[in-house]
């Protein structure tokens, strides 16, 4: 109930619920000064004007309303900058200013909403933008100040407003500067928050994916193997684990040097690549050790993608890197229905594969 009245506030978006959350705060700030000033309208703290109050009052609150729309509507998006921090602060600025001109004594009061306002820029102002909309507001508070002096001059102490003035400034260029710092702050975090993301990303990558061969690691294909053991029984499907070795892989590295080797392993890691289907998974268990999942097979199957991949090592032709060489594979093969084990299963195919290099290697052992 509550979450669903906060979606219809501040909607789905979580970039659009912060601009509407902070919106709404600042309206509930000002809320409070237009109450403040409806309560002040007949007492003398206020200037007599022709303009009631209570239209000012409407004028502005039909412009923050217009915000209000914009941004829950998207309108926003649009927009170079989707919070409208520079629009809001300067509307809520004049709102501030109208009130300064018609406060008779305490004007200075007025003054403290301005750091209210001025401190929405932390979230969203380089220095130059916070720097403008401060001068924007000293040079507003200072106009109108010159305006009463010069036209009603009963209505104002000049020396006390000037020594207001000066707090006032001195106040707003600390901000700035603090304005800056966290505006700095901010923009540190972004970058190491990208860095770390780019880290993360390259930290999942080198943990998923064999650097040399581009299969999966072993670690991934184990938790691969543990979810298709969960799926397998709920589906009652099958799926066959193949476990390749090179043959001889020792003195191809002999004969050929460890680099040549390099190339076999990549290579072979591409003739598996496209005897596979997209759902299967091939890794690089480890050295020359290769281990497929067949994902959704039965051995039959199987036996034609094993064979596939032993013909293609097979008939690899290596002459161009490596002229004379010939590579060969010995496949395991076990599924796992028949075992029911994914430790019993990983075992037998890596017997099996034992079992293809005894009888003279180059061949798939199936059963
Ligand atoms: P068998 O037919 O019985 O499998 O003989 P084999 O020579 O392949 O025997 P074994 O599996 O013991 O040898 C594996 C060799 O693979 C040993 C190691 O030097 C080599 N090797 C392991 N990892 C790499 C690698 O990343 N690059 C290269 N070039 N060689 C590797
Ligand atoms: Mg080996
Ligand atoms: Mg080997």
């Amino acid at each position: 109930m509550l979450g669903r009245l906060r979606t219809l506030i501040l909607t789905d978006d979580p970039g659009q619920a912060l601009r509407m959350s902070r919106h709404l705060a600042a309206l509930f700030a000002i809320m409070m000064f237009t109450l403040a000033s409806i309560y002040f309208a007949n007492s003398d703290l206020l200037k007599e004007t022709k303009i009631q109050l209570l239209d000012l009052n409407l004028i502005f609150w039909a412009g923050l309303l217009l915000i209000t729309l914009i941004i829950r509507s998207g309108l926003n998006q649009r927009l170079r900058d989707p919070s409208m921090t520079m629009v809001q602060m300067v509307w809520c600025s004049l709102y501030i200013l109208t009130l300064v001109y018609l406060l008779n004594t305490w004007r200075s009061i007025a003054i403290m909403p301005y750091f209210g306002i001025l401190s929405f820029g932390y979230f969203k102002l380089n220095f130059k933008e916070f720097l403008a909309i401060t001068a924007f507001s000293v040079i507003g508070y200072a106009s109108v100040i010159i305006y009463i002096y010069v036209n009603e001059p009963l209505r104002i102490h000049f020396d006390k407003e000037l020594v207001q003035l000066l707090g006032f400034t001195m106040t707003c260029m600390v901000m700035v500067y603090t304005g800056s710092a966290v505006n700095k702050l901010r923009i540190g975090f972004r970058e190491r928050n990208e860095q770390l993301a780019e880290a993360l990303r390259l930290n999942t990558r080198l943990a998923t994916t064999d650097d040399l061969t581009g299969l999966y690691t072993r670690r991934y294909l184990i938790n691969m193997l543990s979810n298709q053991k969960a799926l397998s029984e709920r589906e009652d499907s099958d799926f066959v684990i193949l476990f390749a070795d090179l043959d001889h892989f020792k003195r191809i590295n002999d004969g050929y040097g460890h680099y040549i080797g390099d190339v076999v392993l990549k290579n072979f890691a591409d003739i598996i690549q496209k005897s596979i289907r997209e759902v299967d998974y091939g890794s690089r268990f480890g050295g020359e050790e290769f281990v497929v999942l067949l994902v959704k097979t039965d051995i039959e199957q199987a036996r034609k993608v094993a064979e596939r991949i032993r013909y293609g090592l097979e008939h690899f032709n290596f002459s161009d890197v490596a002229p004379g060489l010939h590579v060969t594979v010995s496949i395991g093969l076990a599924n796992y229905k028949q075992f029911k084990s994914i430790q019993e299963t990983l075992m037998t195919a890596d017997n099996r594969m034992y079992k293809a290099k005894e009888q003279g290697r180059n061949r798939i052992v199936f059963d």
